[in-house]
């Protein structure tokens, strides 16, 4: 048989054409079936969907329902979020430290809409009414057919009141800003303060809280300090300044691999880091840190990241609320007794079948949950059947400055250089946006090649220290008189 160079052409065009006619009746068949859940929906309004957050566990949600229903007539879906962006908090310690531009980590939550065709409000929401399936906002009531809750979490003060006044948290790019205006502006003042002990006091960072935040966070600020202002700071010597991190519980990253505790010790120590274990904060003021043991720190900086709790939107749904505020959903992700809320990410305690212990606030976790849900909340209205949430860790990844980091891959332990290249790549890969991630390498690439940023600015800079200081030269004069009356 004979084939020629015609009957190829015939049969591609024919194959072609079959491929076409088959593209087009499936759309056929399924504009029929968007037509008909329409007309189905509840006097053939679209289901309303909405999701409260466009955080990790929100971002994934919409990303899900884009991949599913973007576009499809049947759905009505809207975004809420009191900002209007989507926040990158696993590079904020280094916009704490000088290494990252804020605006690197945010990205346009009303691109995210657009691009799946769903609608975008910027508003808080303040109670979930699970009755009336209608959510309170600053911006009015929006009622809904179907919820996936994502509001994240806050810093954890464990009712400390005097922690909360006092102590800096890392949970917002305000707090990211506030915190490099506050190290470089310790470090102007102390520049000028003749008085010793107020100028030791002005260069004593205490950082509380030895999990991952609290460990990258000291590594990159060893770096800012003692690399980047030191040597801007001729009148400052490095015997001078004390960097402290404290944690409660044995060691540094209490719950991960004992190995990366121990690499990430070893690498702090190294980066002139005192580490505190065993150590509790009994008190916080303007002037310093009271810890439980008896010792009493000096200083016009603590920064609290000791963890997290449920953010306050969570209490207003009912059911069991763990002590750290976290709402217990069942296997699908759904609140007990409320048909159609489903909640994802930090503000959902979801029990993890292997340790019978809810799975841990973590990005992977809210982001797989957010995909799940979704799936959860179109099956609700297809009548499929739903899926449960199952989770397994990759991993851990931790940074621990100067080019270095620590991960735990399936078992097998990295650290160094490798470590710090895969720390990196899996940073770019979980930002948002082209223009987020070339910002981010450049700012990286000035930071290895050229310098930090070491000027600080912003409304409060440069003023925001003037109660420290009464407070620390009150205290120096207190612990004076007490000296010479004894
Ligand atoms: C400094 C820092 C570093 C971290 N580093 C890592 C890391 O390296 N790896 C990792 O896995 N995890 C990390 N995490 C934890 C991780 O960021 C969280 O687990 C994750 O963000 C949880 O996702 P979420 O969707 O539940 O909440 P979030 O991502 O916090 O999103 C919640 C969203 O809800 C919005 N919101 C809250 N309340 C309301 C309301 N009432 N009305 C309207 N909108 C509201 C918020 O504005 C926000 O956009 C880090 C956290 C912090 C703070």
């Amino acid at each position: 048989v004979r084939i020629q160079a015609s009957d190829v052409v015939t049969s591609a065009l024919l194959v072609a054409g079959a491929a076409t006619l088959y593209g087009e009746v499936r759309k056929f068949e399924d504009n029929h079936r968007r037509k008909e859940r329409l007309t189905r929906a509840d006097g053939g309004t679209p289901h309303r969907i909405v999701i409260v957050g466009v955080g990790f566990g929100g971002l994934a949600a919409a990303n899900e329902l884009g991949k599913r229903v973007g576009d499809d007539p049947a759905y009505d879906v809207l975004l809420i979020d009191r900002h209007n962006y989507h926040l990158f908090y696993p590079l904020l310690y280094q916009v704490a430290t000088g290494g990252v531009e804020p605006g690197a980590l945010a990205f346009p939550a009303r691109t995210i809409a657009r691009t799946h065709g769903f609608r975008f409000l910027e508003a808080t929401v303040e109670r979930v009414d699970p009755e009336r399936n209608r959510l309170e906002t600053d911006a009015g009531p929006i009622e809904f057919d179907c919820l996936i809750l994502a509001p994240g979490s806050v810093t954890n003060f464990f009712g400390m009141a005097d922690a909360q006044q006092h102590a800096l948290p890392l949970k917002s790019l305000e707090d990211g800003m506030q915190l490099r205006n506050r190290v470089i502006d310790c470090f102007e003042v102390a520049d000028r303060e003749p008085e010793p002990a107020c100028r030791r006091a002005l260069l004593t960072f205490v950082v509380v809280g030895g999990g991952a935040t609290g460990v990258e966070l000291s590594a990159s600020l060893s770096d800012l300090i003692f690399t980047a202002l030191l040597p801007n700071y001729p009148g400052i010597r490095a015997s001078e300044v004390r960097l402290i991190l404290i944690e409660a519980r044995g060691g540094v990253l209490p719950g991960w691999n004992p190995q990366l505790g121990a690499i990430a010790s070893e690498h702090l120590q190294r980066q002139q880091v005192e580490l505190m274990p065993n150590t509790t904060v009994s008190h916080v003021s303007e002037s310093g840190v009271e810890t439980g043991q008896g010792i009493s720190i000096p200083t016009a900086t603590v920064v609290w990241t000791a963890g997290v709790r449920a953010a306050p939107l969570a209490a207003s749904l009912p059911g069991d609320h763990g002590r750290d505020g976290r709402i217990q959903v069942d296997e699908h992700l759904e609140v007990p007794g409320c048909s159609g809320i489903y909640v994802v990410g930090d503000a959902a305690a979801v029990i993890d079948p292997n340790t019978q212990r809810p799975y841990p606030p973590t990005a992977p976790v809210a982001i797989a949950a957010g995909q799940v849900a979704a799936a959860n909340a179109i099956a609700q209205f297809s009548g499929q059947p739903r899926q449960v949430f199952q989770f397994r860790s990759k991993g851990d990844l931790v940074s621990l400055g100067r080019g270095s980091a620590a991960a735990d891959i399936f078992g097998f332990i990295f650290d160094g250089m490798a470590g710090w290249l895969m720390r990196r790549a899996v940073y770019l890969v979980n930002l948002v946006g082209f223009r987020n991630r070339l910002s981010v390498v450049l700012d990286w690439a000035f930071v290895t090649f050229h310098q930090r940023v070491i000027a600080s600015f912003g409304p409060e800079a440069g003023r925001a220290l003037a109660p420290e200081i009464a407070a620390l030269r009150e205290s120096n004069q207190r612990q004076a008189e007490q000296r010479r009356a004894a």
